[in-house]
């Protein structure tokens, strides 16, 4: 194998020189000799040559996320999604069958349905968490299944270790959407998962100012997933990159904090039921979680997202948005501001009642992705919004 094109965890290198990552914009690098310009043209080698094959500030980001998944490598984009679209394009070819769960990201499960039958890829649907329904699909072959939890915006929990040994039994590799709850929350690779995928414009951002994302895994994947990004340039911007590489030393003390948080909110907004305005809190921590066996085997806390009914339905959850003074409202998770949003209007605008139904969303559900405010400040704000 040549040197990959991509980032691979490197040994630790004692502090020396600048403390702050350098930028490294150029989009072209001269070279040495006529041999070197050559090698560096044919991908032989790797290095600082043209940007579409690859960047510093990129393959900086890229061994950080490598190191911190346990992967041999990872590869860099623009977006969650166009590090999803790629994994999903390079692994996949006319006539593969891809088994995609029906708990996964909009984008995801759009790019499914939408664009991977114009290429000859059949999608077939199963539920992650009625494992059932993943046996039934794989008496026929597949290439890859693909999934994540726990699940947006209904935070079940699907049993990871379970859906790897199912597809590895079916001869079948899995792809993993990891951006709810990066490690330190869960080591997906160290459960057998063969690929993860993360929208990095979340957790591993963390300050809302950066779209990206990244996919992690083994060699014999990555380098296909590298040439695809080679040829369809969707590749992630050194700025974007250097952003990433100045979040990174904060990213585990960010997760944890926001998922202390989490907890904090959802343990009291569970006491505020009492009162009659909150008719349910769901969050992974907690100890009524439907799914609280599986959690507790593989996570080490329950993310920094929750979701919250409140009496009156969609009408009460509207005017309680429209009363919050702290939390913002907005679409996204991962970052340090605390954002409230109702994936009917969202995530799943697309949906019809009786798909939302059939997929357990209740249309008046308030999902509230914490960030790093004090605990206290976010219950005031919540508790007066939700009063009346
Ligand atoms: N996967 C999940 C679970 C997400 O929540 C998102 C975005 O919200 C994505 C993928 C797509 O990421 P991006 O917006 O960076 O393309």
């Amino acid at each position: 194998m040549t040197a990959p094109l991509y980032g691979t965890p490197r040994p630790h290198q004692p502090p020396l020189g600048p403390l702050s990552p350098l930028l490294d914009r150029s989009s072209t690098s001269a070279q040495p000799d006529a041999e070197t310009l050559r090698a560096l043209g044919v991908a032989e080698i790797s290095g600082d040559f043209y940007q579409r094959l690859g960047h510093r500030n990129g393959r900086e980001f890229e061994s950080l996320v490598a190191a911190l998944e346990g992967a041999e490598g990872a590869v860099s984009f623009a977006s969650g999604m166009g590090a999803m679209s790629a994994t999903l394009g390079a692994l996949l070819s006319q006539g593969d069958r891809v088994l995609v769960a029906e708990q996964v990201y909009g984008g995801t499960s759009a790019f499914s349905t939408e664009d991977l039958p114009r290429f000859g890829v059949t999608v077939d649907r199963f539920s992650s968490v009625d494992l059932d329904t993943l046996r039934a699909q794989l008496e026929r072959p597949a290439k890859l299944v693909v999934f994540e939890s726990p699940t947006n915006p209904t935070l079940r929990v699907a049993d990871i270790a379970a859906v790897v040994s199912l597809a590895r039994a079916a001869g079948a590799a899995t792809v993993f959407d990891g951006t709810f709850s990066p490690p330190p929350i869960q080591r997906v690779l160290a459960m057998g998962v063969d690929l993860v995928v993360h929208s990095a414009t979340k957790f591993f951002g963390g300050h809302s100012d950066v779209l990206a994302g990244v996919v992690a895994g083994r060699h014999e994947h990555l380098q296909r997933i590298e040439e695809w990004r080679r040829r369809t340039g969707g590749l992630l911007a050194p700025d974007s990159a250097w952003l990433l590489q100045r979040s990174w030393p904060t990213l585990a003390l960010r997760v944890e904090a926001q998922q202390a948080n989490a907890l904090a909110l959802a343990r009291a907004l569970q006491g505020e039921k009492a009162g009659g305005r909150v008719v349910a809190v769901t969050y992974p921590g907690l100890e009524d979680h439907p799914d609280r066996d599986i959690v507790e085997r593989q996570m080490s806390g329950g993310g920094a997202v929750l979701t919250l009914e409140l009496a009156g339905g969609l009408e009460s959850v509207l005017s309680a948005l429209d009363r919050l003074q702290v939390i913002a409202r907005g679409a996204s998770l991962g970052g340090v501001e605390t954002l409230a949003t109702v994936p009917a209007y969202t995530t799943h605008a697309a949906c019809s009642p009786e798909q939302l139904a059939a997929a357990g969303i209740a249309v008046g559900l308030m999902r509230i992705a914490v960030g790093l405010e004090p605990t206290e400040v976010l219950l005031e704000d919540l508790r007066q919004a939700i009063a009346s």
